[in-house]
């Protein structure tokens, strides 16, 4: 099997992990939350050579995606966005309206080629994502899960020690522990994720010490 690398950039004010996720020999690669930052974003695939094919989407929330579409230009406009569930089509929509309120620049609202669902699968090179719905943080979430290389990106669902926040209009914290509970804790304690924010984990650590796990909602 052929090996392959990943690279985190903070981006945006809120400090968001964008990931680049690439096989080392041939450097076909994925974008996964590009939320801002995009000339930092390029420069860095650039400077590492990667062939990017994919702008993979976990969530509507501004700081993951509100660099998607300067990235994709910069890229020459033929690479796709993909994903989230088109659930989160209104935070996408009103991503340079809430930008602008909070005093960001260069972020813009996102039309992704294709909205993706939970059952759906991410396929690239070596990787194959399958698609887990995990709504509650925002009603689109989903998180992708490479069974065969044990990792996955959880966007804002699941922190180290913590879980995504569920207090705007559209939250649901108990959707979203039950989400995490029922569908992403039972696919193994050794599956390490990259998160939105905060350094990763694995879902057995956080089943055994996620203050948020320990009480079935
Ligand atoms: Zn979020």
């Amino acid at each position: 099997m052929p090996d392959f690398k990943l690279a985190i950039l903070p981006v945006t004010q809120f400090e968001q992990n964008c990931s680049l996720l690439w096989e080392e020999d041939s450097k076909r690669a994925m974008v996964v939350d590009p939320g801002g930052d995009a000339d930092e974003i390029f420069a860095n695939i650039e400077k590492l050579g990667l062939k990017v094919e994919l702008i993979l989407l976990t969530h509507g929330h501004l700081d993951h995606v509100g660099g998607a579409m300067a990235l994709k230009e910069m890229l020459g406009g033929a690479v796709p966005i993909h994903g989230p569930d088109i659930r989160d089509k209104f935070l996408m929509d009103g991503v340079a309206a809430s930008a602008e309120g909070m005093g960001m620049t260069g972020m813009a609202n996102c039309t992704p080629d294709l909205w993706l669902e939970e059952g759906d699968t991410v396929d690239l090179g070596m990787f194959h994502f399958d698609i887990y719905h995990c709504p509650g943080h925002s009603p689109g979430s989903l998180v992708y899960v490479d069974k065969n290389l044990r990792f996955a990106f959880v966007g804002d669902v699941l922190f180290c020690r913590s879980v995504g926040r569920s207090d705007f209009e559209y939250g649901d914290g108990t959707l979203l522990v039950r989400s995490i509970r029922r569908k992403l804790l039972p696919l193994g304690d050794d599956i390490g994720f990259i998160c939105g924010h905060g350094p990763a984990s694995s879902f057995g650590e956080e089943r055994k010490q996620n203050p948020f796990l320990q009480f079935a909602p």
